[in-house]
């Protein structure tokens, strides 16, 4: 634990100089919680208060904190080196998972480009797309397509292609124009219109994030629909695996469950298992070879970020994947997302105050009924006291635990969050009368 002074001088810096991410300020430095350390799917603050980590660090986490294999996988790279330029050189570890990822992805996506994060996976996918319809001559093909309520990072670019009023709308006249769907005889209608000037569509498969009230599932068959109508029309197909990606909900990746091999395929968060930030944009060798060609051709990508390819990285994202695929072929990931299920069920059905349940994988969504305001907000500050972290999308509750999670802790975060539930919303009732919570 921290010492008493050290906590005063940590909290009086963060209250003056630090300044979160996606966080009203006020509200936040209230009480500002500050992580000293975590150990497997737990996280403790300098207070030495310990927290179950109910979002996985922002859907990073996959086989919990201070993984003994992860941590050595990171030590042997950094008795190495730590960094060293993608621009024109290539490192180990970083062409190990190259092939690593070629490997696991679907058949024919072979060439791995590597990024800092899920935006800038994005990023590099829709430029190499406008790039490769402008060298085959397809000038026309410049338009974009892009799903209502999708969600593809916060950079100018993949804000361009977002469709979140609330996280997107305000920058919308910066961006560039894109065209959005919803329903499959939408984006028909909208191909036949447009798609001979479209040069992508992309879109998160399986579960969109931010849609609708938050964790909005997907029919099986959509994306294959989607992929056909495509490929019909011309069209990349830009897959947004960030979030999905794996084993998130299920499947190594979401398109998998289709059979679907989209020409471009983001990958982020869980890429690196929560360990160091890393974005990968793979695609198929068509798209590559078009790249290729005397340098006077004008054909080399120009494009890349400082950290791309980053040593430390990919040596423990490398070892995270290996890890990963060792527990979906033993079997170990599907029974825990079978019991995943059933423990969610038995908590949140029964509740009186649950709207709905939206669970796939290591992802479930418990939609609350509009009662109180910001009751999202509030259900998660109240949960703080049950030692747990959690977020909310709006009244939308999302627990989105390490994979690595066991049944002990499924039991720990569904029955505290229903709890929590239950008990904000009954106390909030009492205080309508009377006295207004801080929160
Ligand atoms: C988080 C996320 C992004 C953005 O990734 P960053 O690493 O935050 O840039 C993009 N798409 C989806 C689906 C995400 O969940």
């Amino acid at each position: 634990m921290v010492e008493t002074k050290d906590r005063e001088d940590l909290t009086k810096w963060a209250r003056e100089h630090s300044w979160n991410l996606m966080t009203q300020m006020k509200e936040y430095l209230m009480q500002p919680i500050i992580i000293e350390r975590g150990e497997g799917c737990w996280l403790y603050d300098i207070e030495g208060k310990r927290y179950f980590d109910g979002n996985a660090s922002m859907w990073t986490n996959v086989h919990g904190h201070n993984n003994a294999e992860l941590n050595e996988a990171l030590k042997e790279q950094l008795g190495k080196f730590a960094h060293t330029t993608y621009v024109c050189r290539s490192n180990e570890p970083a062409v190990r998972l190259s092939a690593k990822l070629a490997e696991i992805s679907p058949e024919g996506l072979k060439r791995v480009f590597f990024t800092n994060n899920g935006s800038t996976a994005i990023e590099a996918a829709m430029k190499m797309s406008f790039q490769y319809w402008q060298m085959m001559g397809r000038t026309e093909k410049a338009g974009a397509i892009s799903m209502k309520g999708g969600h593809h990072g916060l950079s100018f670019g993949a804000m361009s292609v977002g469709g979140n009023e609330a996280m997107h709308g305000r920058f919308k006249q910066w961006g560039f124009n894109c065209e959005h769907f919803e329903t499959i005889e939408e984006l028909e209608e909208l191909l036949e219109k447009t798609g001979r000037k479209t040069a992508f569509l992309v879109m998160e498969p399986s579960v969109q994030c931010v849609a609708g009230t938050g964790m909005k599932l997907q029919e099986p068959g959509f994306l294959k629909d989607v992929s056909t109508l495509c490929k019909k029309h011309e069209v990349h197909l830009i897959l947004d695996e960030v979030f999905v990606g794996f084993g998130r909900t299920g499947p190594m990746f979401a398109c998998e469950e289709e059979g679907v091999t989209p020409d471009f395929l983001c990958l982020g968060k869980g890429i690196s298992a929560g360990y160091m930030p890393l974005g990968a944009t793979l695609t198929n060798e068509t798209i590559y070879e078009a790249f290729l060609g005397d340098f006077a051709e004008g054909r080399t990508f120009v494009h890349g970020h400082t950290y791309g390819g980053n040593p430390l990285a990919t040596a423990v994202a490398h070892r995270s994947i290996e890890m990963l695929e060792a527990r979906i072929t033993s079997g170990a990931h599907a029974e825990g997302i079978a019991r995943f299920e059933i423990i969610c069920r038995k908590y949140f059905t029964h509740n009186p105050y649950v709207k709905e349940i939206r669970q796939r994988g290591f992802m479930c969504a418990v939609e609350l009924k509009p009662i109180g305001e910001r009751l999202g907000y509030q259900v998660c500050q109240h949960a703080l006291d049950k030692g747990l972290l959690i977020r909310a999308y709006g009244d939308t509750i999302l627990l989105v635990p390490p994979l690595v999670v066991n049944e002990e802790e499924m039991e720990f975060l569904c029955k505290n969050t229903s709890e929590t539930i239950t008990e904000t919303i009954e106390k909030n009732e009492t205080n309508t009368k009377g006295i207004k919570r801080a929160v």
